[in-house]
């Protein structure tokens, strides 16, 4: 049994220029990585710039990363970030992801990008620090990026491994998300947690962070249906991503990932919907009833179909074609990576059926 998680992590108001001459001390020049907006919005890129004045550091700005970032986008972040000696990613999973990548490919010089970024197992990378702005992925708190591969026509988890040296948390940067948003990334963590739970690779540690997680998710669940977001419940689904991402760097994801990729790549589907989707059909499917009792209980649903229709208030419907489904299944069918996580033996028609239980209307 193994445990093995380096993130710093720093939670408090203001974090990141309480912390400036920690940030500043990774090196002279930085590379701060965003989205087009939200970087902006939360405050947070107007912070980190105040640290870097307060230090003196050097920094170039890349804020082009879009949602589920390709390969070309970060081959355009490396070369603007050529000569930094650390970055810093803002914002949900898809910056946080990008910032990843660019610190392997700067540190590649001049190699592949699509080589480096899915060829060469471990490549070293540029320092990084994790800023996020939404409660979902977690991507603080683990080795992964998954990155668009258009030659592949899907989104896959690079090669390498590189863990945040430092996770800064500040939960005024989460307040503002638009709700679909706020509800998506919410519904991500919880799919880390049961797909992390439900999993081979699952042990002593990654359960007991899975369990806190079930907890403190739970505690918050109804206000997901608010507009408005409370503070002091975005702090618990804060930590929750947070915790689901310690969960699944020791273990993974599973089959729900590996079967929502495609509803990202060719619907455009959000990734914490396109997985959450999935819950109700996967746990039903899942051998181990007794987890899944234990989920619904740390969770606070009285069955799973409750657990289901709470979701599915949340997240909506979605509808594929017959071509599309046995498409998607032969994909998934290939994802060795996804397939060894899931701790049962699966066939063809078991992640058919899931796709076709995932669309019924509960
Ligand atoms: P995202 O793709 O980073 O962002 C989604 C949208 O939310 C963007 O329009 C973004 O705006 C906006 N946004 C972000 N923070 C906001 C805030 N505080 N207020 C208002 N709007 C905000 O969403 P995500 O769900 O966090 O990340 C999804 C990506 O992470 C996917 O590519 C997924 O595969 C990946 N992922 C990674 C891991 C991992 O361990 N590495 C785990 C799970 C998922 P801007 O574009 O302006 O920033
Ligand atoms: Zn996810």
């Amino acid at each position: 049994m193994q445990y093995f998680m380096p993130t710093k992590i720093i939670e408090e108001k203001n974090v990141v220029v309480n912390h400036a001459q920690t940030i500043a001390s990774y090196g002279k020049r930085a590379l701060i990585v965003t989205g087009k907006q939200s970087a902006s919005l939360t405050g947070a890129l107007s912070d980190i710039k105040t640290a870097f004045e307060i230090t003196g550091t050097e920094y170039v700005l890349f804020d082009q990363v879009q949602e589920n970032p390709p390969v070309e986008t970060i081959a355009l972040g490396a070369e603007i970030g050529e000569a930094c000696d650390f970055v810093v990613g803002i914002g949900g999973g898809s910056p946080i992801d990008a910032a990843k990548a660019i610190a392997v490919l700067i540190k590649a010089g001049g190699m592949d990008p699509y080589e480096a970024l899915f060829e060469h197992k471990l490549l070293p990378a540029l320092p990084v620090i994790a800023i996020p702005t939404t409660s979902g992925t977690g991507t603080e708190t683990t080795p992964y990026a998954i990155i668009t591969n258009h030659k592949l026509r899907t989104k896959l988890n690079f090669s390498s491994k590189v863990f945040p040296e430092l996770a800064l948390m500040d939960v005024s940067y989460f307040l503002h998300m638009p709700k679909e948003v706020r509800n998506n990334t919410c519904v991500d963590a919880l799919t880390h947690l049961i797909e992390s739970y439900m999993n081979t690779n699952a042990n002593y540690y990654s359960d007991a962070a899975c369990e806190e997680g079930f907890r403190l998710w739970g505690r918050v669940k109804l206000s997901l249906k608010e507009s408005s977001t409370k503070e002091e419940n975005m702090i618990i689904f804060m930590r929750a991503s947070s915790i689901a991402g310690i969960a699944i760097s020791q273990t993974g994801t599973s089959l729900p990932h590996g079967m929502g990729y495609p509803l990202t790549y060719e619907h455009g589907m959000a990734h914490g919907k396109a997985n959450g989707v999935f819950m109700y059909a996967y746990l039903s499917a899942c051998k181990n009833q007794i987890k899944v009792k234990r989920i619904l209980e740390l969770v606070g649903f009285e069955s799973l179909f409750a657990l289901g229709r709470f979701l599915q208030d949340l997240l909506g419907t979605f509808a594929l074609t017959d071509e599309e489904v046995a498409r998607y299944t032969d994909s998934m069918m290939s994802n060795e990576a996804k397939l060894k996580n899931h701790p049962d033996q699966v066939h063809r028609e078991d992640i058919i059926r899931m796709y076709r239980n995932a669309m019924l209307t509960l």
